[in-house]
């Protein structure tokens, strides 16, 4: 008889098979540390996302600069691995296998870094949405990552939790919210939580950058040498949010906080030149923003 896991392995590299993930092994060194890029495949989304009441002609050229189309738009989802030797945490865990069958590709990608989810030491959420937090559990329930601690920014596990949210949200993202609290009640006492500026773990400094979701952090990795910014979906794209980060994104759930966030956080990473890493961004996903134009520009990692 396979057992459980022998079952899921299996199922991973047969979906190895028939979709490989787009950016398997994008990675950066710092001083103790190194973050690998494990691809969770990629999202299929309407043109919807991008935003109403934009200038059409003007966010045109845009699309037309990075080969995008106004109809459909496929990001890759990035979830970032780091090792040190002693902790290997994940950013997020991905869509697991019930959100779109593009997506939930995490253990494959793992399984080519070298990687076991009983080897995961700390997981570590950005927000609480489909692609960043369904891959929590397995298909029978179980934890993914069962030898983990987990962690949610406390505003975020708050807003997710509260009963009314799946009311209040609104419908077309009520399958969210009735998602994310499943989840989140299967493993409530796996749990720890924290707020803007705590050290989540060892040189890993919590961010608020709202707007996205409620309570939607990024984490500052400090581990000797340049810090590396994971800025999840605070930065939803590696193409509109950099060249026009005042727009407002369908993406947000706030999308006017989510744009001011946006605008003073690219601001900040491109004056310090800052290292960044995107959920959604293209590119290997891992790069810098560049004042240019009458925006900014993501210009990927050479490395
Ligand atoms: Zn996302």
């Amino acid at each position: 008889m396979p057992t459980r896991r022998t079952m899921l392995r299996s199922a991973a590299a047969f979906g190895a098979t028939l979709a490989l993930p787009r950016f398997a092994l994008s990675e950066i060194a710092m001083g103790g540390a190194t973050l690998t890029i494990v691809s969770d495949g990629n999202l299929v989304l309407p043109g919807s996302m991008i935003g109403a009441g934009l200038p059409e002609e003007e966010l045109a050229g845009i699309l037309a600069e990075y080969g995008l189309s106004r109809d459909r738009m496929e990001p890759p989802c990035n979830v970032t691995l780091l090792r040190d030797g002693t902790n290997t945490v994940l950013f997020d865990v991905g869509a697991g296998s019930h959100f779109m069958p593009s997506a939930g590709k995490l253990l494959t990608s793992l399984d080519a870094a070298g990687v076991a989810p009983e080897e995961i030491t700390h997981v570590v959420f950005t927000h609480a949405h489909p692609d960043h937090l369904w891959g929590l559990l397995d298909d029978f329930d179980d934890p993914m990552f069962p030898d983990a601690a987990h962690y949610m920014g406390r505003t975020e596990w708050d807003y997710w939790w509260n009963p009314e949210t799946v009311e209040t949200i609104g419908a077309e993202r009520a399958s969210f919210a009735a998602g994310a609290k499943r989840r989140m009640e299967a493993m409530e006492d796996r749990f720890e939580f924290f707020d803007d500026g705590e050290e989540v773990l060892p040189g890993v400094a919590a961010v608020a950058t709202h707007g996205h979701t409620p309570g939607h952090m990024s984490f500052e990795i400090n581990r000797g040498g340049d810090p590396v910014m994971i800025v999840g979906d605070a930065i939803g794209n590696h193409h509109i949010a950099f060249r026009r980060p005042g727009w407002l994104a369908g993406s947000d759930q706030d999308a006017e906080t989510g744009a001011a966030t946006r605008a003073a956080l690219i601001d900040r990473v491109a004056q310090d030149r800052t290292m960044l890493i995107g959920f959604h961004f293209g590119e290997g996903g891992i790069g810098r923003a560049e004042r240019g134009g009458d925006g900014f520009r993501f210009v990927p990692d050479a490395g």
